[in-house]
């Protein structure tokens, strides 16, 4: 039998089935497509604008390392005139984030762009190996998330960037949207499923791989050849997350457009309200205007120990902080989830 040709060209061979389409495509065609659709996402949704600049949250993983290629290659080709930054978070962590620190630095190299590294240590006085011999393994994602949150934050404001971008592909947003419906939380399920997000902080995040698949993303990597570290976290347990993810492989297996469906069943639930509404007038006020503003408004304080935006006393992270201080990291972990804390 002659070798299938490309569906897409009908020139060179076909080398792949595209995870997406199911469709037999040549490995040129493959990098156009996959690039084109980040492309034409970024393009729908107007993430950018002329003379931004971007910082690519890098963690030296597949996503974030594919994403900072195709930023970089989008960037070029179609002159969107940004600055682009690498930003990566040490967390912490022996035997994984310093090597994977590693592979970012040498992307650095790779696709010349200014890298800024900051620490929990440096941060919160807390490694997450400290704080995983204190609180277990039990909790520990929690702890990770506010303190990540909040130092990409920070770095941001060190680069003097206007926007953050992450490597969230779509399998993560749909075992997101999945993990909201077995909660019942409706109002997240809209809320994670948007492009583009922007809390009680100033800067704005998005997510230019969100209709990318997890598989394609991986694809790309290994046909680019592109330098990047593999192993997962040491400290992951979030097993309700891998339950919905093994549950969305198999609706993959079945039907591959179901991480697509998924995703659109959330963004059916997307609620324009009144909370986006003063949050947008959080964020074009700057902190000290706020904090001025803020008397006798909760919405718009200042954490009294770190000066981060804050809907309370203190922030997420310094009310963490202070439980592991006190040795109560349990208690504290119910107080900064409180829905209190806007
Ligand atoms: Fe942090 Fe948990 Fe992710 Fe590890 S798996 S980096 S502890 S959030
Ligand atoms: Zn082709
Ligand atoms: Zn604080």
């Amino acid at each position: 039998m002659p070798p299938r040709t490309c569906a897409l060209c009908d020139d060179a061979r076909a080398i792949l089935k595209r995870p997406k389409t199911g469709q037999q495509i040549c490995k040129e065609c493959f990098f156009y497509v996959f690039e084109t659709e980040v492309h034409n996402t970024i393009q729908e949704s107007q993430l950018f604008k002329r003379g931004d600049r971007v910082a690519i949250g890098a963690s030296g993983g597949k996503d974030s390392t594919v994403l900072a290629h195709v930023m970089k290659a989008l960037n070029e080709r179609y002159d969107y005139g940004l600055e682009l930054f690498l930003l990566s978070i040490d967390e912490g962590i022996t035997g994984y984030r310093d090597d994977s620190l590693e592979t970012v630095k040498r992307n650095q190299q790779q696709y010349d762009m200014p890298l800024k590294i900051l620490s929990y240590d440096e941060l919160y006085g807390w490694t997450m190996d400290a704080i995983v011999s204190q609180v277990g393994k039990k909790n520990n994602c929690t702890f990770c998330g506010v303190f990540r949150r909040q130092a990409l934050d920070r770095g941001a404001a060190i680069l003097n960037v206007d926007h953050i971008v992450t490597g969230h592909n779509a399998d993560d947003i749909a075992e997101t949207v999945l993990m909201n419906i077995m909660r019942g939380d409706i109002a997240r399920l809209g809320r994670c499923t948007s492009i583009c997000t922007q809390g009680e902080d100033t800067i704005k995040r998005s997510k230019p791989f969100k209709y990318a698949y997890e598989k394609e993303i991986v694809m790309y990597a290994y046909f680019k050849k592109l330098d990047y570290f593999s192993t997962e976290c040491i400290y992951s347990p979030d097993a309700y997350r891998g339950h919905a993810r093994v549950f969305l492989k198999d609706l993959e297996a079945a039907r591959p457009s179901a991480i697509i469906d998924i995703i659109h069943s959330g963004e059916a639930f997307e609620v324009k309200d009144d909370v986006k509404a003063t949050q947008k007038i959080q964020r074009t006020l700057p902190h000290l205007f706020a904090s001025i503003l803020s008397k006798g408004d909760s919405l718009l304080e200042i954490c009294k120990r770190c000066g981060y935006m804050s809907s309370n006393e203190l922030c997420k992270a310094c009310t963490l902080l202070e439980g592991l201080e006190r040795g109560l990291a349990n208690a504290a972990i119910v107080r900064a989830l409180s829905p209190l804390f806007v």
